[in-house]
C-alpha cells in the first residue's frame, strides 16, 4: 500500500492553521509519503504515518484530533533522515521533503497565531537520488522515460551523477533488452499509455503489456500526465534545461525522443523544485550500436547479477579490478552494452594494450587510482545545492591525482583514448591549488558543522576563529598591552554582565589612568568607580568584545561564504570537471582489464567485420574464479563457428555426461563475445570473433511463476524469441532445450529448432543436448559440428576432463553422477538394473532410423510393424502405445502412479512372454 491510496483528508473548517498547512501541502503530492519538517524532527501524519511507521518499525504515536479522530502521528530525526529515507525508496515509497523555509521569528511577526512557512523542497524517488547513502557506489542509478508518438517509440535515460543524458529510438519489442541493459531504477511512462483510463474502460492489452515490460525490468514504474511528453514544449523544456536558445546545436531528434527527453526534464523540475542538476547534451544513440542482449539472456549468463540476484558470482564482479566507484560504474555500463564496431572497441582494446606496453606503467595509474574518491557524485551534489565540504574535498583530491595521472603519460604516440584522457585531465592545477589551500584535509560532511576551511586562507576567519576559540587569551594580550603602555602593571581586563569588558585599576592608578593620553591622542573612558578600584573602556576592548561575543557565528558565515564560493568556481568549471570524472573513469576501466590480463593470463582478441569466431584455449572467467578458490584448475577448450558471410554458420552440438562442462563451455563462448566487445581482454590464449549484434542464450530451466508460466512455456517462450529474432551475425547458445516435456516431445522440438537455426537463422551457435539422436542431423545439415565432453571411466566411476573433442557421447552417465549426487545406494543399483534392461532393449531393437523432417511420434506410427522400435512384438507395442497417449501435464499424481503400475504388468507380460 502506497500513499497514494490513502485518500488525503480534507481541510475541515475548524482545522488548526498548522494541519491546513499540512493537508493543504499533502493534497499537491498524493502518491508521496510526505515529510513534514518540525523542528529537529521530519513528523508524519495520517495514513503516511501508519505507512512510514510499518516499513521503518518505528514508535506510531498520536497528536491532536481531526475530524473527531485521533491523528496518527511518527517522526524521525532530521540528523537521521537520510537511513531512514534509504529504507523508504528500497521498500518502493517515494517521499516528498517539506521544509520550514523561514525563520520562525519572522513568522511571529506575522501574529502570535501564524505557522512558519513550508514548501516541499524535493521529492525523493529511487531515480533521482544523488546522495552516497543512497546510491550503491559501485552501481549506476539511471532515470528513464519512455514515449510513443504514432507507433513511434523512443527511450531517454539520465544518470544524475554524471549528468549523462542519452535516448534513441525503441520499438515496443525491443524495450525490454534495452531496459535490461540500463537497468534503471525509475521508469517514467505517459498515463494514457500504461493506465486504465479514469472512466473505467479497459486499458486494453497493450497499455498492459507495455506496464508489464517496465515492471519486468526491476524498475519502479512513475506514470506521468500526458503534458509531461508533449513534444513541442519538450525543445522549449529542454532548451531551458541547457541554457541554450535552441536544441540545435545538439543534432536533430524525432519527436518521439524529444517526447521522452521532454518528460525527464519536466520529471526533474518537478522532483528537484528548481535545484536543477547539470545535464550534458543529449546523446543520440543509433540503432544497433551496442550488441542486443535480452533479459532472460542476461539472466541465464549472470552478467551483472548471479542467478540468486546479487553482485556477488556474476561476470561483472569476478571481472572487476577497477579502483574507483565511476570506473566501476562505467565497467558496469561497458559490459552491459557491448560495441557493434570494430574501430571503437580497438580503441579501447588500444588502452589497455598500452597500459600493459611499458613496465611499471599500469603500477603507477593503478595506485594512483586508488587515491581517487567518488569525483562524479560529488560533482553531482555540488551541482544539486546538496554538497558537503567533503564534496569539495573529494573534487580537491580527485583533481590532485588527475594532475598527477596527466603529467605521468606523455604526450606523444598515445592511443585515442589515452590521449583524450591525458587532455581531460590537464589543466586542473589552479582550480586544485585553491581547494588545497582553501580546506582541511578531512573536512566534515555538512557546511553547518564548520571548521573546513584551512588555517590561512582567509584573514577574517582565521580572527573570528581566533576570537571564538581563543577569546581569553585575546584578552590576556590585550591586558599585556595595555599594563605596558601604561606602565601599570597590576592592571586587569575584567568582564561583568553589567560592563562587560572594562579595564581595572586600584584606585591608587586611577589618576594616572585618567591623564594617561594614548598614542592616538585618546584617553581610556571612564566607566565606574570602587572603594578599591576604577574601571575604564577603550575603544579596543568594544571591539573585541563585540568580536568575541559574535566570534563564532562569524566564523561560521565566513565558512559558508568561502563555501558558497569554492562551489561556484567549481560549477563554472563544472564541464571541465566532469570531463576529468569521465576520463578517470576510462582510465580505471582500462587499468582494469590490463590488471587481469597480467595478473590471469588474459588476451586482447581480435575484432573484425566477419563472422569469425576462433577462441583458443578458452575459459570460463566465473567457473574458473571459483575452482581456483577451492584448489582446482580450469581446463582450457577450443571453440571454432567461423563462417563466409553467407550461408549457414557453424552450430556446435555439444553431447556428452551430465556434469562435464556442456554449459561451461556454452557460457564461456558467449562472454567471450561480451567481454570482447565491451572493449576488455579476454580469458583465452587467443581470440578471433567477427562482430556478434546479438547473444542469445537459453541455459537450464526456470519457472516463471509470479507471470504464471511453467518451466517449459518458460523454455519456449525464450526459444521462440530467439528463432524470431536471431540474425546472421546472432550468437545463439542452447542447452538442452526440450527437456521441460516428454522426452518425444522435447527430441522433435529440439530436432526442428536445430533445423531452423541451421537453415533459417543461419546464425553461429552452440547447442547442447543429451538428445544423442540428433547427431544424425549432421549428415544433412552441413555446417552441424557434433563435439563432446571427453570423461573416462575407471573402476567403475566416471571421471570427468572437461576437455572438448569432436563427436558424440555414447552415454550420459547420469547414474554415475547420481551417485556422486548421494542418492541412496539401493536407488543407484536399482538404476542400473533399469538402464541395463532398457539398454538392452535398445540394443535389441535399433535405434530408430529417423527421417528428415518429419516429426518423431509421426516417424514411430508410419513404421512398418517390423522396424518399428519394438521390433513388432505386441506387448512392447503395447507400451509405448499407452505411453505415447498418456499425457503426464494432464495427469494427477494417483494417475500417474496408476499408469506406472500399469507399465510395470506390461513389462512383467512381456518378460513372461519372452
Ligand atoms: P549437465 O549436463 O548436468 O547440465 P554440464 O555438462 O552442463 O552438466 P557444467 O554444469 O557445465 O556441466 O559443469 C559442471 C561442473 O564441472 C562445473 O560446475 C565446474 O565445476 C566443472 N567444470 C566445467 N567445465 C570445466 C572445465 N573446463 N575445467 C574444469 N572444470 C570444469
Amino acid at each position: 500500500m502506497t500513499a497514494k491510496d490513502a485518500a488525503v483528508p480534507a481541510v475541515p473548517a475548524g482545522a488548526t492553521p498548522m494541519m491546513a498547512q499540512y493537508l493543504g501541502i499533502k493534497a499537491e503530492h498524493p502518491d508521496a509519503l510526505l515529510f513534514y519538517r518540525m523542528g529537529d524532527f521530519y513528523e508524519l501524519f495520517f495514513r503516511d504515518a501508519e505507512i512510514a511507521a510499518g516499513a521503518l518499525d518505528i514508535a506510531l504515536t498520536k497528536r491532536g484530533k481531526h475530524l473527531g479522530e485521533d491523528i496518527a502521528m511518527c517522526g524521525v530525526p532530521v540528523h537521521a533522515a537520510e537511513s531512514y529515507l534509504h529504507t523508504l525508496i528500497a521498500k518502493g515509497h517515494r517521499v516528498a521533503v517539506c521544509e520550514q523555509t523561514e525563520d520562525p521569528a519572522e513568522a511571529k511577526k506575522r501574529g502570535s497565531k501564524s505557522v512558519v512557512r513550508r514548501e516541499v523542497v524535493r521529492l525523493v524517488t529511487p531515480g533521482t537520488l544523488t546522495e552516497d547513502r543512497l546510491l550503491e557506489a559501485r552501481a549506476a542509478n539511471h532515470l528513464a522515460a519512455w514515449a510513443e508518438l504514432r507507433g513511434e517509440g523512443a527511450l531517454a535515460w539520465v544518470e544524475l551523477s554524471t549528468g549523462a543524458l542519452g535516448v534513441t529510438a525503441v520499438s515496443r519489442g525491443d524495450l525490454g533488452p534495452l531496459l535490461a541493459r540500463l537497468a534503471p531504477s525509475e521508469v517514467l511512462a505517459n498515463e494514457a499509455l500504461v493506465l486504465a483510463p479514469a472512466d473505467g474502460r479497459d486499458p486494453g492489452d497493450d497499455a498492459h503489456a507495455i506496464a508489464t515490460v517496465i515492471e519486468g525490468s526491476g524498475a519502479v514504474m512513475t506514470p506521468l500526465p500526458r503534458a509531461s511528453f508533449d513534444s513541442q514544449g519538450a525543445g522549449d523544456r529542454l532548451a531551458r534545461l541547457f541554457g541554450v536558445a535552441t536544441l540545435d546545436g545538439f543534432g536533430s531528434f524525432s519527436r518521439a525522443e524529444l517526447s521522452a527527453l521532454g518528460a525527464i526534464g519536466a520529471y526533474l523540475e518537478l522532483t528537484q523544485k528548481g535545484a536543477l542538476p547539470r545535464l550534458r547534451p543529449p546523446q543520440r544513440e543509433s540503432a544497433g550500436r551496442v550488441m542486443r542482449i535480452d533479459a532472460a539472456t542476461r539472466r541465464n549468463l549472470e552478467i551483472a547479477r548471479s542467478l540468486s540476484g546479487g553482485r556477488e558470482g556474476s561476470l561483472l564482479a569476478t571481472i572487476d579490478r577497477t579502483r574507483t566507484g565511476p570506473g566501476a560504474r562505467l565497467l558496469g555500463a561497458r559490459l552491459a552494452g557491448p560495441l557493434t564496431d570494430p574501430a571503437a572497441i580497438a580503441a579501447r582494446h588500444d588502452a589497455v594494450d598500452w597500459l600493459l606496453s611499458a613496465p611499471g606503467r599500469l603500477d603507477a595509474l593503478a595506485d594512483a587510482l586508488s587515491r581517487v574518491p567518488d569525483l562524479e557524485r560529488a560533482l553531482s551534489r555540488l551541482a544539486l545545492g546538496r554538497g558537503g565540504p567533503r564534496d569539495l574535498a573529494a573534487v580537491r583530491d580527485a583533481l590532485s591525482a588527475a594532475e598527477e595521472i596527466a603529467s605521468s603519460i606523455a604526450a606523444d604516440d598515445l592511443p585515442t583514448e589515452i590521449d583524450q584522457a591525458r587532455a581531460a585531465l590537464s589543466g586542473h592545477e589552479p582550480l586544485a591549488d585553491v581547494l588545497r589551500t582553501a580546506l582541511v584535509e578531512s573536512p566534515p560532511h555538512l557546511a553547518r558543522d564548520g571548521g573546513f576551511v584551512a588555517e590561512g586562507y582567509d584573514a577574517a576567519l582565521d580572527e573570528a576563529r581566533i576570537l571564538a576559540r581563543e577569546g581569553r587569551s585575546v584578552i590576556a594580550r590585550l591586558q599585556a598591552e595595555l599594563a605596558t603602555e601604561t606602565g601599570i602593571e597590576t592592571l586587569k581586563i575584567k568582564h561583568n554582565n553589567v560592563l562587560g569588558y572594562f579595564v581595572e585599576v586600584t584606585a591608587r592608578h586611577g589618576d594616572a589612568m585618567l591623564t594617561h593620553e594614548r598614542a592616538d591622542g585618546s584617553r581610556f573612558v571612564h566607566r565606574q568607580t570602587m572603594a578599591n578600584a576604577m574601571r575604564f573602556g577603550t575603544q579596543a576592548l568594544s571591539d573585541v568584545e563585540g568580536r568575541i561575543v559574535n566570534a563564532g557565528a562569524r566564523a561560521m558565515e565566513i565558512e559558508a561564504g568561502v563555501f558558497a564560493d569554492l562551489a561556484a568556481r567549481l560549477l563554472d568549471a563544472h564541464d571541465r570537471i566532469a570531463d576529468a570524472a569521465g576520463a578517470l573513469a576510462v582510465l580505471d576501466v582500462a587499468a582494469s582489464a590490463a590488471t587481469l590480463a597480467a595478473e590471469a593470463d588474459w588476451v586482447r582478441p581480435r575484432i573484425d567485420a566477419s563472422r569469425a569466431f576462433t577462441v583458443q584455449g578458452g575459459r570460463h572467467p566465473v567457473v574458473e574464479a571459483a575452482l581456483g578458490r577451492a584448489g582446482g584448475s580450469f581446463v582450457p577448450n577450443d571453440a571454432d563457428l567461423s563462417a563466409d558471410d553467407e550461408g549457414p554458420a557453424p552450430i556446435w552440438l555439444v553431447t556428452g555426461p551430465n556434469m562435464a562442462g556442456k554449459s561451461t563451455f556454452l557460457r564461456q563462448n558467449a562472454l567471450l563475445a561480451i567481454l570482447a566487445q565491451a572493449g576488455l581482454f579476454v580469458p583465452a590464449r587467443d581470440a578471433h570473433i567477427g562482430i556478434v549484434d546479438q547473444v542469445f542464450s537459453r541455459v537450464g530451466a526456470a519457472d516463471d511463476l509470479a507471470a504464471g508460466r511453467s518451466t517449459f512455456m518458460v523454455e519456449m517462450v525464450e526459444t521462440a524469441a530467439i528463432l524470431n529474432q536471431a540474425g546472421p551475425r546472432a550468437l545463439v547458445i542452447l542447452d538442452e532445450i526440450g527437456r521441460g516435456t516428454a522426452t518425444w516431445d522435447g527430441l522433435s522440438i529440439a530436432w526442428a529448432t536445430l533445423e531452423h537455426l541451421h537453415d533459417v537463422n543461419r546464425c553461429r551457435g552452440l547447442f547442447a543436448t543429451h538428445y544423442h539422436e540428433l547427431t544424425v542431423l549432421s549428415d544433412r545439415l552441413r555446417a552441424l559440428r557434433p563435439a563432446t565432453v571427453a570423461v573416462r571411466e575407471w573402476e567403475g566411476e566416471v571421471v570427468f576432463l572437461h576437455e572438448l573433442r569432436p563427436g558424440t557421447a555414447d552415454r550420459s552417465y547420469g547414474v554415475q553422477v547420481a551417485r556422486l549426487a548421494g542418492l541412496p545406494p539401493a536407488v543407484v543399483t536399482r538404476a542400473k538394473a533399469v538402464l541395463e534392461k532398457l539398454e538392452a532393449a535398445d540394443r535389441g531393437d535399433g535405434v530408430p532410423e529417423l527421417l528428415d523432417g518429419l516429426p518423431l511420434f509421426q516417424q514411430a506410427a508410419r513404421q512398418p510393424a517390423d522396424h518399428s522400435p519394438t521390433g513388432g512384438d505386441p506387448n512392447a507395442t503395447a507400451i509405448i502405445e499407452r505411453l505415447a497417449s498418456a499425457d503426464p501435464d494432464l495427469m494427477t499424481p494417483r494417475e500417474a502412479l496408476d499408469l506406472l503400475y500399469e507399465l510395470r504388468r506390461l513389462v512383467r507380460d512381456r518378460d513372461q512372454s519372452a
